[in-house]
């Protein structure tokens, strides 16, 4: 992409708006803009990194097990009146009329509308388990929207929902969806630890809140400081084997970690206090077993091999990535910028024109974004006229991992220079050598 033809409108000063960081260097960095209150539009550097954040939930979705799909925002009341749902959910609801004065809404979640989908074609054991999933808009008339995307009114979740004949095999798809969480975070660069959380009137204690540690963090957490290096499943995880993935969620439940509202005092004092993390965090996932709470009420049941009725058990799976971006620029920035974590960058590389106009300089450009592009790389090529220091400003800002500087000087001797965004380091090499060490 060159900039120059791109559309990245930065900011030069700091967007009074903003209360933390993250909101503040997504304004700047020309990813987001505000439309109404708690609703965005993504602009095309923030939308590639969205893309990424859900390219690898997908990825680890489908690991997992889970399948695909697309359901709509726009629902009928009459789902959620089957549920009971409808009176039930306050004002976070947004109620629509349509032309024919029938009540819709705009989902906040989409329990009701995957049960009936389940229910109107799913009629035997044999078709299950099943976890359907799909990335898509919610809307929440949030009473407090703030710092930008990380509480929105119009936001993503990817939501997952699964279904199983039986309470034991649901624990099975929920360890599925908790090892698939631990996957899914590390490989956006982040640490997420998942806490117990409120199981309300279901029980048990298959609820779970992933969160990142920040102090900017909206929840308290009290934790075991150990799971900070827990290791994560590897890639090559048996999702379908029982002991394996139990094995991996005891693991993670084996120490203390709460949310507030879960929080019990005597159990974290039991922690040794040189092992007690007592901090804020901000909730990426949730994750939750609810038995038969939708489908008893909507009739989702299924023949077991008994040859009888039964209810389905379900859970329900979600992930926000409008929230896990900025969650990640919390996690990863200095003074100067983002700093991206390469899975989720908005390019792998910028190249940085010194001096648009002479002719080395953009022949030496020209010659590295092409072999670059060529072989697979987002690149982004500054070949604007601004100043060499306010193109360092930018690529800074904008948090691309490797710059590559291209100088009169440096490019009368064939050279380049190569910095890493996150240690500042920089080396000057070949033209050729550049190329070669991102064209493996
Ligand atoms: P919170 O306590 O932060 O309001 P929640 O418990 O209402 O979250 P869930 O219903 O469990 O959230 O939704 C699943 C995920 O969706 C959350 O873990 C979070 O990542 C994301 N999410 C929820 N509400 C918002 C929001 N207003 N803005 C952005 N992301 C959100
Ligand atoms: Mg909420």
């Amino acid at each position: 992409m060159r900039l120059s033809r791109y559309f990245m409108p930065i900011l030069k000063e700091n967007p009074k708006e903003a209360e933390i960081v993250s909101h503040r260097l997504m304004l700047r960095a020309g990813m987001i803009r505000q439309q109404s209150q708690g609703i965005y539009s993504w602009l095309p550097l923030g939308k590639r990194v969205l893309d990424k954040v859900n390219a690898i939930i997908r990825d680890e979705q489908n690991r997992a097990g889970a399948i695909e799909l697309s359901m709509p925002t726009l629902q009928s009341a009459e789902l959620w009146q089957e549920s009971g749902r409808y009176d039930a959910y306050g004002k976070e609801m947004l109620r629509i009329k349509d032309r024919q004065d029938r009540p819709m809404l705009y989902g906040p979640t989409s329990e009701e509308m995957v049960t009936d989908i389940f229910r109107s074609s799913v009629k035997s054991y044999k078709d299950l388990p099943l976890n359907l999933y799909h990335i898509q808009l919610k809307f929440r008339d949030e009473i407090r929207p703030r710092f930008g995307t990380m509480r929105s009114r119009e936001f993503m979740m990817k939501d997952a929902y699964s279904f199983d004949l039986t309470r034991e095999a649901a624990e099975h798809s929920y360890n599925k969806m908790f090892a698939a969480y631990l996957r899914t975070f590390d490989r956006l660069g982040l640490r997420a630890i998942p806490m117990r959380a409120d199981t309300g009137p279901i029980g048990g204690k298959l609820s779970h809140e992933f969160i990142i540690l920040a102090d900017t963090g909206e929840s308290e957490v009290f934790c075991h400081k150990d799971f900070v290096d827990f290791d994560i499943p590897g890639e090559h995880t048996d999702f379908d084997s029982v002991e394996g993935l139990q094995a991996i969620f005891d693991k993670w439940t084996s120490l203390y970690a709460a949310t507030s509202e879960m929080h019990d005092e005597a159990a974290f004092n039991a922690v040794p206090e040189g092992d007690r993390l007592s901090a804020r965090g901000i909730e990426v996932g949730h994750i939750f077993y609810f038995g038969t709470k939708y489908s008893e009420p909507m009739g989702a049941k299924v023949q077991g091999p008994d040859g009888k009725e039964h209810f389905v058990h379900m859970g329900s799976y979600g992930i926000g990535p409008t929230r896990l971006v900025p969650a990640i620029i919390e996690a990863s920035h200095d003074d100067n910028g983002i700093i991206w974590p390469a899975s989720v960058a908005p390019f792998d590389i910028v190249v940085i024109n010194m001096k648009a106009g002479d002719q080395a300089c953009d022949d030496t450009c020209e010659l590295i974004y092409a072999a670059l592009s060529k072989a697979g790389k987002d690149v982004l090529y500054d070949d604007t006229d601004d100043r060499a220091g306010t193109k360092f400003a930018t690529a800074d800002l904008i948090g691309v991992p490797v710059q590559i500087i291209a100088g009169p000087r440096a490019v009368a001797n064939g050279e380049v220079e190569v910095k890493d965004r996150k240690t500042g380091a920089r080396e000057t090499m070949t033209i050729e050598a550049a190329i070669n060490r991102f064209v493996a």
